[in-house]
């Protein structure tokens, strides 16, 4: 018998103090065509539930590749770590990078010591050639999708391999992992997240889907969905499913379809988190929401963007302020939840005409008076699931990053640089500190306070200081007063003790 040939895959963490623990999709994905008659494939995800470390380091020292995907920021610090290790254990190993930020920046990433090939876009079929190219000797030479450095060291760039249906593709590979290690809990079901779709038609200036997908999409048919829902979801007693597509919502007739398959095939299931847009969703039939309802739908993610008409313009998003409001009292009516996705600090042309740093704060703070005036009207009880909000950050790329470099940004020039541009920790000119303070302040303590639904599902025990926790949360809220804020203070010195005591 020929023995297989090792490929390991890696998705890095998230964050330096957070894992992973959803199902790696995206490496997943990217290993389902691979021949596995030739090929060992060994997928590892950054995950505090079991030593993958010694595990991947091991089979790193015999295989023919090794290969990580990452968005921008942490995951490609966790990445280089990773490579420097392999690199010890496997020195000459071709070190293979895939998803968003490659898939962006493919000459800067490829100028990094630790990458010797990108694949760019779509990387089922390309990766499952790649490996068969490593693994024979052969060279990259006209293998579509990649870009990659040749024996003399010289960036080469490949053509691109159009965007394929991923129906051509079979089953996420599952076997591939112990889907036990990556069933999370949401409201006391077993939840497990899987993906129906790739890529997005739409345009938003702030996202990196159109330049990875070039606006094309593509949904897995509705059939396939309720197969593949029905075998994870009996095996692993699954009661949520959280679906993790880009844009869910595109082709309305597939929704129903899938809404029927899951009634049909009695999956008896709730599921939600799940992307969409504004006016694709106030434009949906009755029929369409019934059906969401019926089968289970608890809840839609929702890119509200900004309290601002300028703002929603800005981003190209095609929809209103209204609509907003609108969509989430339309959901109601069907008992789901909207968690509309804010950002504040977009990069709107007047902070040029901005003199003074007072001047400045003012456009910040109108952008967030705006985002809570209409979240005032959506939520007049505050009987949101939860709202979602952020300072804006200028990923590469997309036309909200050349109007922040107009307005004073100055990008990352190096893989290595690109390691420590995180949500959290921006040097944006127009934005302050203390901007920074405040949206901290809303999403840790004054949305979820104020919210009686939180407060039933997370607040258990210490009842009078949720109770003080609630009413001060209101208040502020009320006020837009975010002075001072020492109850913010003592719950996140509260959380971090609690999380050293659990290590
Ligand atoms: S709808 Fe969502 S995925 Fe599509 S471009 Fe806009 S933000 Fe990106």
């Amino acid at each position: 018998m020929v023995e297989k040939k090792k490929v390991v895959v890696f998705l890095p963490k998230p964050h330096k103090h957070d894992y992973h623990h959803a199902m790696p999709l995206s490496v997943l994905s990217t290993t389902s065509l691979i021949d596995r008659s030739k090929f060992d494939v060994q997928v590892f995800s950054a995950t505090d539930r079991y030593d993958f470390e010694s595990r991947l380091l091991k089979h790193a020292k015999d295989a023919v590749c090794f290969s990580v995907s990452c968005l921008t920021g942490y995951q490609i610090q966790n990445a280089i770590d990773m490579i420097q290790k392999v690199r010890k254990a496997n020195p000459k190993l071709p070190i293979i990078w895939g998803g968003w930020h490659a898939s962006i920046l493919p000459q800067q990433t490829l100028e990094s010591k630790y990458a010797d090939i990108v694949v760019i876009g779509q990387g089922e079929r390309t990766f499952a050639e790649l490996t068969e190219r490593l693994a024979s000797g052969k060279s990259l030479r006209g293998l579509q999708g990649i870009a990659y450095k040749d024996q003399n060291k010289k960036i080469v760039f490949n053509k691109p391999r159009p965007f394929e249906d991923p129906n051509n593709f079979p089953p996420l590979p599952v076997d591939l992992i112990n889907v036990e290690d990556f069933i999370d809990d949401r409201d006391e079901l077993r939840e497990l997240v899987y993906i129906t779709s790739q890529g997005c038609p739409f345009d938003c200036g702030f996202c990196a889907e159109p330049l990875v997908f070039k606006r094309m999409w593509k949904g897995l048919s509705a059939k396939r969905v309720g197969e593949d829902l029905q075998k994870l979801v009996k095996k692993h007693d699954v009661g949520f499913v959280t679906f993790s597509d880009d844009n869910f919502f595109v082709s309305e007739k597939r929704v129903q379809e899938i809404c029927k398959e899951i009634i049909k095939r009695n999956l008896n299931i709730k599921w939600g988190r799940v992307n969409g847009r504004t006016r694709q969703l106030i434009n949906m039939k009755k029929e369409t929401w019934e059906l969401m309802r019926k089968s289970g739908c608890a809840d839609i993610l929702v890119g509200a963007e900004s309290g601002m008409q300028e703002g929603l313009d800005l981003i190209n998003k095609m929809t209103s302020i209204e609509d907003t409001v609108k969509l989430i009292e339309l959901a109601r009516e069907y008992d789901i939840e909207i968690t509309p996705s804010l950002m504040v600090g977009l990069p709107f042309p007047s902070y040029k005409q901005a003199k003074s740093e007072a001047e400045r704060n003012a456009i910040t703070e109108k952008e967030l008076n705006a985002i809570l005036d209409m979240l005032d009207q959506a939520y007049p009880t505050k009987d949101y699931f939860e709202v979602l909000l952020f300072v804006f950050t200028p990923y590469p790329g997309n036309p909200l990053f050349q109007k922040s470099i107009d307005l004073g940004f100055k990008p990352p020039k190096k893989l290595e640089e690109w390691a420590f541009f995180d949500i959290e920790q921006q040097n944006l000119p127009w934005i302050s500190d203390e901007l920074y303070g405040k949206v901290q302040q809303l999403m840790d303590f004054i949305f979820p306070y104020s919210c009686n639904k939180y407060l039933q599902r997370h607040a258990k025990g210490l009842k009078p200081i949720h109770w003080i926790f609630h009413k001060t949360a209101l208040f502020r809220w009320k006020h837009r007063f975010f002075a001072f804020p020492i109850e913010h203070k003592l719950l996140m010195l509260f959380r971090n003790v609690r999380s050293i005591l659990r290590r």
